[in-house]
């Protein structure tokens, strides 16, 4: 029997207006369903909205200290249910085992570090030009947040919309990605275990062009932060324009890795390797074009070849696999039709390219790596969302500088160096929001994340600037007698 799912407003697991349910389904084994979700309609968002609002009073009273002790309590349950948790991320959206470990881990510290956050609203006072009167900026929470969350790290991804909300004194409407709705529930199960107050957060689940776009054009929602793809961030941020809505939009990226003099060559493609075919490839941050010095290229070539190529590719669940499959049957046609397209273009297929029929009926791809790869090429320069790697040769690092910021996308970007002088033209020059030097795209828990270009508007999520999205300033002037 497959089990059907619920929203929960204002507390209350609650089936669709709608009544239609979508199934979701295991990318490592597409005819196993893995539960029933709420394919949610308009009136169940404006429930979860007025459920928002109403709590909203209530919450942005809560001393912030206190709304900590619960982010708090919540970390904790996230450590606490990290084995079940992890694998039904794994069952829904196909990493590794050990990837969804981390990401659950990576969800209770971000959670941590946001509930100390919530000791730390602070406003300035300023000195005033006139006697007997100070002049403060306080912080007041932004009011209700609408958070619509990507499929790739459906864990990591809401605690790092809902944190700091939360701890800022908003109340939240929270909507999964289609395709990994499971922890989505999981997670709303422990926020109500953690003590959040009935409102605080909802669960509508259901199409994001529903869904998602409703949230985004109601004036009762101050703010949508989103994950996702650079064509529904515009959308987003259009709707919310009409009633002046914030934003906080995390897009999509081409992250290059610069390779020119590098200290160690197999330390470099270590940590290429893993920052391009970590969840297949499929995050925001992945590695997904390396741009090598002419002198290195071939040595570099083959290191990243050779361990591309021994990747073990398979079911997620399975212990000693590193790469899962791809999360849907979209998504392997998407990163076949680019496949082909650079094929035609002229690249050259080293290894991979091609599906893993063997492997069973899951999305499998096998980590591919390209070179004679031309910059003006659709696959140096779109975004491909899965495991592919194209390798370009340089001369200059002023040519790489070219060739790197040659895009709509401004995320994150590598450079392997062990010249002070070009890694530090690198950092200047290069127009991402991210710089890493001889180091992967890793982030980490309590840092600002966020990209610039069409990778990103708003106030950058992750550590302390994520405040700068959740709340308001409000200027009090106090005249008093002296
Ligand atoms: P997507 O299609 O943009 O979907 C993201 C979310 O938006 C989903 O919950 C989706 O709902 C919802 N949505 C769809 N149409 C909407 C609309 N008109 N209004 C409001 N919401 C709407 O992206 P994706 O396919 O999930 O993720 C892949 C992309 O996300 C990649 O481009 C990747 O680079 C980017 N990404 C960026 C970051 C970052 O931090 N910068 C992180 C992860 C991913 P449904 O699921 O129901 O369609
Ligand atoms: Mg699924």
């Amino acid at each position: 029997m497959v089990e059907r799912y619920a929203n929960c407003i204002n507390g209350k697991w609650l089936a669709p207006g709608t009544g239609d349910y979508v199934a979701n389904i295991n990318p490592a084994d597409p005819a196993e369903i893995l539960g029933m979700f709420p394919a949610s309609g308009g009136a169940d968002v404006e429930q979860a909205i007025a459920a928002a609002v109403a709590a909203s009073e209530g919450w942005r009273r809560v001393p912030g200290p206190e709304r900590g002790k619960l982010l708090l309590r919540f970390a904790d349950l996230l450590e606490q249910h990290t084995d079940p948790l992890a694998k039904i991320l794994t069952k829904e959206q196909g990493k590794p085992l050990k990837e969804s470990v981390g990401e659950v881990k990576r969800a209770a510290a971000e959670s941590r570090f946001m509930a100390g956050e919530a000791s730390r609203l602070a406003g300035e006072t300023l000195p005033s030009e006139r006697q007997g009167v100070w002049v403060q900026v306080i912080r007041e929470p932004l009011g209700v947040v609408g958070a619509i969350m990507p499929w790739n790290f459906p864990v990591v991804t809401p605690v790092r919309k809902l944190a700091p909300a939360l701890a800022c004194g908003n109340t939240v409407v929270f909507k999964p990605a289609s395709d990994t709705p499971w922890t989505g529930v999981y997670l709303m199960e422990l926020l109500l275990e953690a003590g959040f107050p009935p409102g605080a957060v909802n669960l509508v689940m259901g199409p994001g062009s529903l869904v998602g776009q409703k949230l985004a054009e109601s004036p009762l929602v101050q703010g949508i932060t989103f994950t996702g793809s650079t064509t529904t961030g515009r959308r987003i941020y259009a709707a919310t324009a009409q009633h002046l809505g914030r934003v906080q939009l995390e897009l999509g990226g081409k992250n290059p890795a610069v390779v020119m003099d590098a200290y160690d060559l197999e330390e470099a493609a270590k940590e290429i390797v893993s920052a391009a075919f970590a969840a297949s490839g499929q995050r925001c941050t992945a590695i997904s074009r390396v741009l090598t010095s002419r002198a290195e290229a071939t040595k570099l070539t083959e290191i990243i070849v050779d361990l591309a190529s021994k990747l073990k590719v398979g079911n997620g669940l399975s212990p000693e696999v590193e790469v899962g499959p791809l999360v849907s049957q979209a998504q392997l046609e998407i990163v076949e039709g680019y496949i082909e397209t650079a094929k035609k273009e002229g690249a050259r297929v080293l290894t991979g390219g091609k599906r893993l029929p063997e492997l069973g009926k899951g999305f499998y791809y096998s980590p591919t790596v390209l070179d004679k790869v031309t910059p003006k090429s659709v696959v140096a320069k779109e975004e491909v969302f899965g495991p592919v790697l194209p390798i370009i040769v340089v001369d200059s690092m002023e040519e790489a500088l070219t060739i790197c910021n040659d895009t709509e996308y401004g995320l994150a970007a590598c450079v392997f160096t062990k010249d002070i002088d070009k890694a530090m033209q690198f950092a200047t020059e290069i127009k991402t929001g991210m710089v890493h030097i001889n180091h992967g795209t890793a982030s980490q828990a309590h840092v600002p994340f966020g990209g610039v270009k069409n990778s990103g508007q708003g106030a950058y999520s992750i550590g302390g600037t994520a405040k700068d999205f959740c709340m308001v300033n409000k200027v009090v002037y106090l005249k008093f007698n002296q």
